[in-house]
């Protein structure tokens, strides 16, 4: 075994079993402290099938019955969602929304809560002065209502990805950065793009100045609405997509090594049926699968980057 370089790598920072997960950059690369997970596996007589199957469950926009109707189902289930919050929007008087009480709340129960902007606006679109306020503001502004530093942002309307101004304001505020829709499950190394990339390394630009088609600040998450408006509510139709999406991981995550996440990003969970609609009983059945098949729930902040890893071969 010879180590080859000295690479950025993500990484989970995972809160249990002792597992830690990295992003490696290579086919037949592992890191040093996968290595030492991969044994204390092998020494349980339980190596392949011992690799957790993982979901990451995001809420967006401050939607009320997210409160209402997804955090008593969360509860019963006993998993935890990220909230990424438009500050402004909290502070309304529109009973639409969470109150910082409700939003408090989340966070005291060991929800995460990160950050989705000041006001929604698209961020591609900002003077540098706005840009920074929505960006930075945001951070401050949760800190001040919940006692805790967002970690993560999330552009709104997903915008930004692709701009290096925006990218580079992000980057002055926080760690990792939702960037992009996918319809399958998010590679965690970054050269698991093949269809699309031919990236081999997770640095944010690539030698020539552009940005890279994935880096921290462009993670890639399956927004659960274009299920629902594409199946029109069908629930029956959509809960086998997303049976299909949340499985389709076993195809990657071998040897006590996870490669790929799916990351799924609701708006509402209620039964009106708009276009950021979830079904309630869908939602309640979503769960209700992910807790029948041992599914760990990570949140954001379970996400990590890590500089310093030391890929071998
Ligand atoms: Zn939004």
């Amino acid at each position: 075994m010879s180590i080859v370089s000295l690479l950025a790598l993500l990484i989970l920072a995972l809160a249990y079993d002792d597992l830690q997960l990295a992003f490696a950059n290579q086919q037949t690369t592992m890191a040093e402290n996968q290595i030492n997970n991969h044994d204390n596996l092998s020494n349980d007589n339980n190596t392949s099938s011992s690799v957790p199957k993982v979901v990451f469950l995001n809420f967006y926009d401050d939607e009320k019955d997210q409160y209402t109707n997804a955090k008593p189902i969360l509860d019963k289930y006993g998993f935890k969602g990220t909230f990424f919050i438009v500050c402004s929007w909290t502070s309304s008087n529109n009973t639409d929304r969470m109150t910082w009480h409700d939003i408090s709340q989340l966070y005291r129960e060991g929800h995460d809560i990160e950050s989705h902007s000041m006001t929604h606006k698209r961020l591609n679109k900002l003077s540098e002065d706005a840009l920074d306020y929505e960006v930075g503001q945001s951070k401050q502004c949760i800190y001040n209502h919940i006692g805790a530093m967002p970690t993560v942002f999330s552009p709104p309307h997903n915008l930004g990805w692709n701009n290096a101004t925006v990218i580079n304001t992000i980057a002055k505020y926080y760690d990792l950065s939702i960037g992009g829709f996918v319809t399958g499950p998010m590679f965690l190394r970054c050269d698991g793009w093949k269809q699309s990339s031919t990236q081999t390394d997770c640095r944010t630009y690539s030698d020539n100045g552009t940005l890279n088609h994935v880096n921290r600040y462009d993670i890639k998450e399956r927004t659960h609405n274009a299920l629902d408006t594409r199946y029109s509510h069908n629930d029956t139709q959509i809960f086998d997509k997303f049976v299909q999406l949340v499985d389709s991981q076993t195809n990657y995550n071998k040897n006590g090594i996870i490669d790929a996440v799916p990351i799924i990003g609701y708006h509402d969970i209620d039964n009106n049926k708009t276009i950021t609609s979830t079904d309630v009983n869908l939602f309640d059945a979503e769960m209700k699968y992910l807790h029948d098949n041992g599914f760990k729930v990570l949140t954001m902040s379970d996400l990590g980057y890590d500089e310093k890893a030391i890929i071998s071969t």
